[in-house]
């Protein structure tokens, strides 16, 4: 079992702290991104204390995955986006700054022209930005990690 966080989301799993909680069940619940990037920004938060996803068991993992289709459904219903990214930060390095896992869902709106708040260099509407920069897998790299992560799976 992992190390216990003691993060704000944990405060608002506890109850100690109150949120816009849109669902729960016994292993995760669902709130709304109290600074959200479009409408309907949520967040599928394991109650399991996990840092990051490695340290999160395999029934949380199964808890929140479970759950995850059926939150973005009714996203898309209540909102109308017809497309969303879902975002799921571990570590500082990667953006992340609850270090509760936890999964955003992000809806993205096409059509509209102005993010809720922020920059306004939106191409597709408001929702995450992503500067994507690819490499090349060479076949002797994919061999390599390829490999030794085979071996530890
Ligand atoms: P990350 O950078 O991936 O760790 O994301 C943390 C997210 O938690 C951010 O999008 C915050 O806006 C959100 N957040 C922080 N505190 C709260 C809170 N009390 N209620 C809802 N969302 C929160």
């Amino acid at each position: 079992m992992p190390e216990t966080t003691d993060t704000i989301f944990s405060k608002i799993i506890r109850g100690e702290v109150p949120s816009h909680k849109v669902y729960e069940d016994q292993h995760c619940i669902v709130i709304l991104d109290i600074a959200p990037l479009s409408e309907g920004h949520a967040l599928v938060i394991p109650k399991e204390p996990a840092r990051s996803m490695d340290e999160l068991s395999d029934d949380a993992a199964a808890g929140v995955g479970r759950v995850m289709p059926r939150v973005c459904r009714a996203l898309k219903k209540v909102t109308g986006c017809e497309a969303y990214n879902v975002l799921q930060n571990n570590g500082e390095a990667a953006g992340q700054s609850v270090h509760h896992v936890h999964f955003h869902i992000i809806p993205r709106f096409a059509d509209r022209g102005a993010p809720i708040s922020g920059t306004p260099d939106q191409h597709n509407g408001p929702g995450l930005q992503m500067q994507w920069h690819p490499g090349t897998l060479t076949p002797e790299a994919a061999k390599e990690i390829g490999m030794q992560v085979k071996r530890l799976l």
